[in-house]
């Protein structure tokens, strides 16, 4: 906790000679204010709202109330107000700079999608209000689902998961539902090297046991390793495509073969969409399930644990087990939502729910509007700019920063870099917390685990040259002063509110509540 009260961060002589950066008495600089921790505020012994008194109530809770204050703050509105505002400049934001997080696909949100998603009559209806008068809501979901069938060339549509990992879970939960229903539960998940962590966990998650597949030298699913480990308990593959390199898997319709061919299904984390919106359609390719995360390909905003929403496609073979309740369109044109109860035969195989209601409707109402402004063609031309721009921060940086597969063809959507060539002693946190200081979200570091110190860039199609530009000069810059060695590199972030933190305590011991013996716990 000390760190939080140590004085505000001071560039080195390096940063700036001509000007020097004297300290303030209040520790802002201008427009960048210091902003405590509301509980350094706040009293606890103050309230910003005037309540009448009132009478002691005879307590109902039968001996378990608390004991001690509750500890809140005390502000008024315009003290709360304020503290919010500042911490909120002190923060990152894609309306404020270029985002390069890769796997990530943090792009532009138009506001016209905030617009439509904040209609009354789409924002302000209840999941359980008479179908009858939400037929517009249901219409929107539909027509959702329908395009996403078309561009990845699907069967059918989960609609209700509510983030990519929870549409792992609900494809694997429906191939599981696939492979007891013919008798034969399997107890083996493939997973390559360079998956995102996700599709482990939620294999695992499943009762799956779960194997890893070896990348190639080339940054691929090695096809051969793959078949070599087929068998009767293996009950699915999971492939990111294109994966987590940033490379399309090219082998993928033979993939899809051979597992099939095993009498295993594929599923496939399509969180990198964005790459091949408009131009492939993964069930040419034989995929069964895939989740789609609206909130990257589509651009709905995301960050923070939410909100998302990630639907999930699937082939003939797994429609039937597809998760309740969804939208169905009857033959007068109206719609109905099935339910338990009035899903009948048709859709008795269904795995059941993987939420209460239908999803996220924000996110739908966003995603359609997103998908209807730009059209088939417009989506088409966001797979070729979002990959565009990748290639353009990969060749920009040729011979300064490595690229591990740079050598075997132009890349996805997304760059990734090594820390190969860095003088000794300097990592990839050390280019990441420059980029801090150059006005930049740091990068995904250290992912994909397949390479050694990794960048992975993900600049996504809404950037312009000049914001590239920019930002290539920024990474040449830093990369040249870590291969230098130049040690004032290892103190940045210096123009930061705060700066080199420590991450893995933070991790390891979080102290996530303001009272004094936990604070005292967590210093020991
Ligand atoms: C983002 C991402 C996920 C997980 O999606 P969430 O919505 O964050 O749960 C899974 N796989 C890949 C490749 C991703 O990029």
């Amino acid at each position: 906790m000390t760190m939080l009260k140590e004085g505000r961060p001071t560039a080195p002589a390096h940063v700036n000679k001509e000007h020097p950066d004297p300290a303030t008495a209040t520790r802002n600089r201008a427009l960048m204010l210091e902003e405590p921790l509301i509980f350094e505020i706040g009293s606890t012994e103050t309230t910003g709202v005037d309540f009448t008194p009132v009478d002691k109530p005879a307590s109902r809770l039968g001996g378990l109330e608390r004991k001690r204050s509750i500890g809140l703050p005390g502000l008024s509105e315009q003290e709360t107000v304020r503290h919010y505002t500042r911490l909120s400049r002190q923060n990152y934001a894609i309306d404020l700079g270029l985002f390069p997080l890769g796997s990530c696909t943090m792009k532009h949100n138009p506001r016209l999608n905030e617009k439509v998603a904040r209609m009354p009559g789409f924002a302000d209806i209840h999941p359980l209000a008479p179908v009858a008068t939400v037929q517009g809501a249901l219409a929107v979901i539909h027509e959702l689902a329908e395009w996403l069938k078309t561009l990845t060339g699907m069967a059918a549509v989960a609609m209700s998961p509510k983030a990519g990992a929870h549409g792992e879970l609900c494809g694997l939960l429906a191939i599981r539902a696939a492979l007891e229903a013919r008798g034969d539960a399997r107890s083996v998940i493939l997973v390559p090297e360079s998956a995102h962590g996700t599709n482990p966990a939620t294999a695992a998650f499943c009762g799956y046991k779960v194997e890893d597949i070896p990348a190639t030298p080339d940054g691929r699913v090695d096809l051969a390793a793959l078949k070599a480990r087929l068998g009767p308990d293996v009950a699915a593959v999971m492939i990111t495509n294109p994966n987590t390199c940033g490379l399309f898997e090219r082998d993928m319709k033979a993939i899809s073969d051979a597992v099939h061919a095993a009498g295993a299904l594929v599923y496939c984390d399509g969180a990198n969409f964005n790459a091949i919106v408009g131009r492939v359609r993964p069930g040419d390719l034989g995929v069964d399930a895939m989740h789609i995360n609206l909130h990257k390909t589509f651009s709905t905003p995301h960050g923070g644990g939410g909100p998302g929403s990630g639907p999930v496609v699937l082939s003939e073979a797994l429609a039937p087990y597809a998760p309740l309740p969804f939208v169905e369109k009857l033959p007068d044109g109206s719609f109905a939502l099935v339910e338990e109860e009035t899903a009948g035969e048709h859709h008795a195989g269904s795995f059941g729910r993987m939420v209460a209601f239908h999803g996220q409707m924000g996110m739908f109402t966003r995603a359609l509007t997103y998908i209807l402004s730009h059209g088939a063609d417009g989506l088409r031309q966001v797979s070729g700019d979002a990959v565009l721009n990748a290639n353009y921060i990969l060749r920009s940086l040729d011979g300064v920063l490595d690229a591990p597969f740079g050598g075997s063809g132009p890349c996805m959507h997304e760059a990734l870099f090594s820390d190969k060539g860095l003088a000794e002693g300097f990592t990839t946190l050390d280019i990441a917390k420059g980029l801090i200081d150059e006005g930049f979200h740091p990068m995904t570091m250290y992912f994909p685990l397949v390479v050694h110190g990794a960048m992975l860039i993900e600049p996504t199609e809404t950037e312009s040259k000049a914001a590239l530009d920019q930002f290539i000069m920024a990474l040449r810059s830093l990369a040249e002063r870590a291969k230098a060695g130049d040690e004032a590199l290892k103190g940045a972030p210096y123009h930061a509110p705060r700066r080199r933190l420590d991450e893995t305590l933070a991790a390891r011991k979080p102290v996530l509540v303001w009272i004094e013996e936990a604070l005292a716990e967590a210093a020991e």
